[in-house]
């Protein structure tokens, strides 16, 4: 809702509360912080990679203490990394850490862009990235954010110098950065934006540096500082009541997928600058130093900034009503501007000024949280003026829809409500993330609609749109229409509200794996998003494969019920891989999508709509063994995937583990990171130890260096030596070192061929020094660098086997990648090759 975006203060105060979407609190303070906003005719962009690499201690204060239109671009959605709080990864992920920017901004008081770039995981040189990335594009997509946004100066997270030394995204967004510096005011350059939008030529280009990317502390210190800027950004604000860096800490601790829920901070700190392009400013802790920020900027501002800034110096905080009647000559006269650019932004900002001054509540809320097309739904229209303004409301249209208000007089606090039912268009777009619409490559998102490009989120379609005469001068005002209701356990909710589909069909598993030729039944749960839906669901599945009854009937009574069918799939007698996807008919339409509820108490709900299907994968699997034992650490989808090939897993509880639990097993299994998250397996790694020296098998996936202290030294029976090594190209070529082995051989023969079609990476955190009773089994490298063997080391270990492997199977069982569970079960069936002699374990 465009109350007052952008006012710290009460966007601090909506924290207590579920979203956006919510009213905010408009006190005189926040109005004033507003005012001064206004009168500041400068902006600054801050550009990255990720969600959640925004230095928010430098945009709270560039958007709090210098006033300035602030805004992050962040080049990606963050895709690709993992989830504390929830089961959301991937293009949810991506949706999810979109909407937690958003809220970041919300509290720092800044504004959020994005590019078309798809965070599609780790990448150690910028170059490996931009070839992933369609670079023509994102660099286009830069150029535009600065055409648009025409901001005076640009500041890097990261340094454009320094390949290799930080992930691939982050200096390719510095690279990016520093060649559209240029480009935005190159004619030549992507001229195609030219049609709407002009160049732009930024000012200067910094890069946001501070000690840690000298090396040290020390050596910050003694570098040349000439052409650094330096602010303490620590400054606290009286009006607001708190200081930069605690509004800072609560804009970072809004990243809370990332696991950045973090303390306050108080007190001095410093901040520093590298001048990159442009001239360095004179004034070496204001990096505007020599722009005109002044309303004399713009031709025709003088006259405004002399109404506004008078405004400012007489500020009413008891009784702002009194400037009204200046607020609105300065509306008018801005309307007569000619730079449309400074005159939208300005309107805008003047508008929300106006309308909280006057108190004013105008609000389009439903009673439902979402509608199908070609439906219609009841909007309760409300309008409030909660001062002594002459305030009249001229009209209100629900997008085209007129709504039976004429020239109806706002007094003082007499709520207007009109209820409208409000047709919903047959043709209307469903709700969903614009940039998900499309399937684009790994590297980039396709949006067909030029405008949606650089927008955080997809426009509303529905909005209410009141025209006010305010003492004479018409304004109109745009607000969402929302879904509002509320929760005894919470309070009052405001939510978006949407359009989607009668019905929606999912899987529950995303891949089945047919480990032999045996039949299976496959659920597909239906969810009704109407009432008294019925109609018939597909299955559309791949040749070779066979479905008994491929089509059924479906009827659900009530919006939200759901209902289950089941197909019986029977896989090729062949190794074969193939998508089975659901088909909903309902009166002549066809539904192939799934919806997806992200919902969480620190973002607006968003519903995703995706394609609905799951892989299939007919694998020619041996196995030996049945029990499995697992043991978790940060979470991974391990123990289901091996269900799906026939073991029996069973989640051990670590403060259960003695000898004896763990005799049961053919093989235990380490989750990944468990030595890392899981504290109490220090005091049972002797067990398991010994549960492999009697004739176990013990698999470690990967864990990380840090914490690698002391406390896990006995980790594995020999010393062993975790690096950052990592193998990041999925594609890189593989050798298998150890052929005689029988891990590349018992059950399943393995070979090159087992390594074709791995996602995101080979895999990370490869020891890097082991003793000489382990044998490196595959020797794997990225481009450029020197071949790692450690990324499945095995080693005897009394009458069992002792295996620690970086291998990212978490990342390739739970997508079906045939050669990962070969080897996996080779892993599982070590040692039990050697007839019943000694290796196996009593059951
Ligand atoms: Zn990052």
């Amino acid at each position: 809702m465009r109350y007052l975006l952008g006012f710290i203060a009460c966007s601090l105060f909506a924290l207590g509360t579920l979203n956006a979407q919510t009213p905010k609190i408009n006190s005189s303070t926040d109005i004033y912080h507003a005012i001064e906003k206004l009168n500041f005719l400068g902006t600054a962009l801050y550009i990255a990679a990720h969600p959640d690499d925004e230095n928010t201690r430098l945009i709270a204060y560039l958007a709090n203490n210098v006033k300035v239109r602030t805004a992050y671009l962040s080049l990606t959605r963050g895709d690709g990394g993992q989830n504390l709080i929830g089961p959301e990864l991937r293009e949810l992920l991506g949706v999810l850490r979109t909407q937690e920017l958003l809220a970041a901004r919300r509290v720092d008081g800044g504004q959020q862009f994005f590019s078309r770039a798809n965070d599609f995981g780790y990448s150690k040189q910028p170059t490996e990235t931009l070839e992933i990335w369609d670079k023509e594009a994102i660099l286009g997509d830069v150029v535009r954010t600065i055409r648009k946004l025409k901001p005076d100066v640009i500041i890097n997270r990261f340094d454009h110098r320094t390949p290799g030394t930080t992930h691939g995204h982050h200096t390719a967004s510095a690279m990016l950065s520093y060649e559209a510096f240029d480009l935005a005011n190159d004619e030549s350059a992507y001229p195609e934006q030219l049609e709407a939008t002009k160049t732009w030529q930024p000012k200067r280009l910094f890069f946001n540096t501070s000690w840690w990317f000298y090396g040290s502390q020390e050596k910050f210190k003694a570098a040349d500082k000439t052409n650094l800027l330096h602010m303490d950004v620590g400054t606290y604000y009286p009006m607001l009541g708190m200081s930069n860096n605690e509004i800072a800490s609560l804009a970072s601790s809004q990243h809370l997928c990332q696991g950045f829920g973090r303390l306050s901070t108080r007190g001095t700190e410093d901040e520093y600058i590298e001048l990159l392009k442009g001239d360095l400013p004179k004034n070496k802790s204001n990096l505007f130093d020599g722009i005109d920020t002044t309303w004399k900027r713009v031709d025709g501002g003088k006259a405004i900034g002399d109404i506004l800034y008078k405004v400012q110096e007489n500020f009413n905080f008891k009784d702002p009503t009194i400037h009204i009647p200046a607020l609105l000559k300065a509306y008018n006269l801005i309307q007569g501007l000619s730079n449309d650019h400074w005159k939208n932004i300005k309107t805008e900002e003047l508008t929300s000024i106006i309308f909280a001054i006057s108190g004013l509540h105008l609000e389009a809320s439903t009673e439902t949280a979402y509608t199908n097309p070609g439906e219609e739904v009841e909007v309760q229209v409300q309008a409030l003026n909660r001062s002594n303004l002459n305030i009249k409301l001229k009209s209100v249209f629900l997008n085209t829809q007129k709504v039976a208000i004429e020239n109806e007089p706002l007094t003082n606090n007499n709520l207007i409500t009109k209820k409208v039912d409000l047709a919903i268009p047959a043709s209307t777009n469903y709700t969903s993330p614009y940039w998900l619409m499309e399937k684009g490559t790994l590297g980039t998102y396709k949006v067909t609609n030029e405008d949606l490009i650089g927008k955080p989120e997809t426009p509303r379609a529905f909005n209410a749109k009141f025209l006010l005469d305010i003492n004479g001068t018409a304004i109109p005002i745009t607000t969402p229409v929302v879904y509002k209701y509320a929760k005894p356990d919470k309070g009052e909710i405001y939510q978006p509200f949407e359009v989607v589909p009668e019905a929606t069909a999912s899987f529950t598993d995303k891949v089945l794996i047919f480990a032999d030729a045996n039949k299976k039944k496959i659920p597909v749960t239906i969810k009704a998003h109407q009432d008294n839906i019925s109609g018939s669901i597909e299955l559309k599945y791949g040749k070779d494969w066979k479905v008994d009854a491929y089509k059924q009937n479906f009827s659900i009574a009530k919006k939200g019920d759901e209902q289950t069918v089941y197909f019986t799939l029977s896989p090729p007698s062949t190794e074969s891989e193939s998508i089975i996807s659901p088909i909903l008919s309902i009166n002549g339409k066809e539904i192939t999508k799934e919806l997806a509820t992200i919902a969480y108490d620190h973002v607006p709900t968003q519903t995703v709509l995706l394609p609905s299907e799951a892989k299939v994968v007919r694998l020619n699997i041996q196995k030996a063994g049945e029990n499995i034992g697992y043991i978790m650490g940060a979470g991974d989808e391990v123990p289901t995937s091996l269900e799906q090939i026939g073991y029996n897993v069973q989640l051990i509880d670590p403060a259960t583990i003695t000898t004896e639990s763990l005799k049961k097993y053919d093989a235990v299994v380490l989750g990944i990171r468990a030595y890392n998250v899981v504290d109490e397996l220090k005091f049972k790694q002797r067990f398991i130890l010994d549960y492999a020296k009697n004739g176990g098998t013990v698999i470690v996936q990967y864990n990380t260096a840090s914490r690698w202290g002391a406390q896990f030294e006995n980790i594995a029976p020999y010393d062993i030596e975790i690096s950052r090594d990592r193998v990041t190209n999925e594609n890189s070529e593989v050798n298998i070192i150890a052929k005689d082995h029988s891990l590349v051989h018992f059950p399943n023969e393995i070979d090159e061929n087992d390594f074709n079609g791995w996602v995101q990476e080979r895999g990370l955190y490869f020891p890097d020094k082991w003793s000489q009773e382990f044998t490196p089994i595959l020797e794997m490298h990225d481009e450029g660098e020197d071949a790692s063997k450690g990324s499945l080391l095995i080693a005897p270990y009394g009458k069992g086997n002792y295996i620690y492997t970086g291998l990212s199977f978490f990342r390739e069982l739970p997508v079906g990648v045939p050669g990962a569970y070969k080897l996996f079960s080779n892993m599982l069936s070590i040692g039990k090759d050697k007839v019943e002699t000694n290796v196996k374990i009593k059951g």
